[in-house]
């Protein structure tokens, strides 16, 4: 059998607003900026990868939902983003029913993996898959890590962040068990950081020492310009390439890059 060219990483964590979405975006960016062929999966019913790539509601016709369903092909969902090699399957709201839906269909958790080795035979330079997940550890998620390689978990630096991070460690565990022995966890990566709070740094000194290496040395700052940028349909890195949270995003893609290599 011939080795896939391609690596499918998943980007998750139960809790919302922790920068799965901005990470998928600039990193798939970023990816794609040094000749990557990069597709994102959109996974999430909210659909903010969607539209932070400029492709609004109006304008998908197939969904990852159709996908989900097996109703569409990832191929006949996908859309150009304002970024040359990045392309995005996206969401749409009846996503959020997919859960109960699929739940006495049987291989409903290999429907997105199925779909990305269908979708990769039929674009041979394809090289990143990066899934952005939803806030929740349900069938969806489980689909992401069930078609993964690996994982990369956006952390961001508050009080409750260790017992968030125990919990999806358990559910990779589980589903390298039950479903996908090859998964693993690319790394961890320091969201909305902010090196002259206490916390912060508190936060961050544990989850090194607890994770080690599998914490990127990269953390992403709090920047404003990291959050003007979806409004305007475009990825940070191509609003405000110079500002400090589109930099940390490069330096990220390329400790993402070196570990994948060594994978
Ligand atoms: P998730 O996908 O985990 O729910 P998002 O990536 O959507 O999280 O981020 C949540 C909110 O925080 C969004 O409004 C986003 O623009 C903002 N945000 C994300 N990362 C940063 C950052 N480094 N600095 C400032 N705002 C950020
Ligand atoms: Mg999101």
């Amino acid at each position: 059998m011939n080795t896939p060219q391609y690596r499918t990483l998943a980007v998750a964590n139960q809790k919302g607003g922790v920068g799965k979405t901005t990470t998928t975006i600039n990193l798939g960016t970023a990816l794609a900026a040094v000749g990557e062929r990069v597709l994102i999966v959109d996974l999430d019913p909210q659909g903010n990868a969607s539209t932070g790539l400029g492709v609004p509601s109006s304008e998908r016709e197939y969904t990852t939902y159709d996908v989900l369903r097996r109703e569409a092909a990832l191929i006949d969902t996908e859309k150009a983003t304002p970024v040359p090699r990045l392309t995005i399957a996206p969401s749409g709201m009846d996503l959020a029913g997919a859960e109960i839906e699929l739940l006495d269909v049987a291989n409903r958790h290999y429907r997105l993996r199925d779909a990305i080795a269908e979708y990769a035979a039929q674009v041979p330079d394809l090289t990143y898959v990066l899934i952005d997940c939803p806030p929740s550890l349900g069938l969806l998620t489980v689909n992401a890590m069930a078609a993964s390689h690996a994982v990369l978990i956006p952390l961001q630096c508050e009080f409750f962040a260790l017992e968030g991070l125990a919990q999806i460690m358990r559910t990779i565990d589980q589903v390298r068990d039950r479903l996908n022995p090859q998964l693993e966890l690319q790394g961890i990566i320091l969201t909305m950081y902010d090196g002259r709070n206490n916390l912060s740094r508190d936060v961050e000194d544990s989850v090194r020492s607890h994770m080690g290496d599998k914490v990127y040395k990269t953390a992403i700052p709090r920047n404003v310009r990291i959050s003007e940028a979806p409004s305007h349909g475009k990825p940070a890195l191509l609003y405000d390439l110079k500002c400090a949270g589109s930099q940390a995003y490069v330096r990220l893609a390329t400790e993402v890059i070196q570990r994948e290599r060594a994978a």
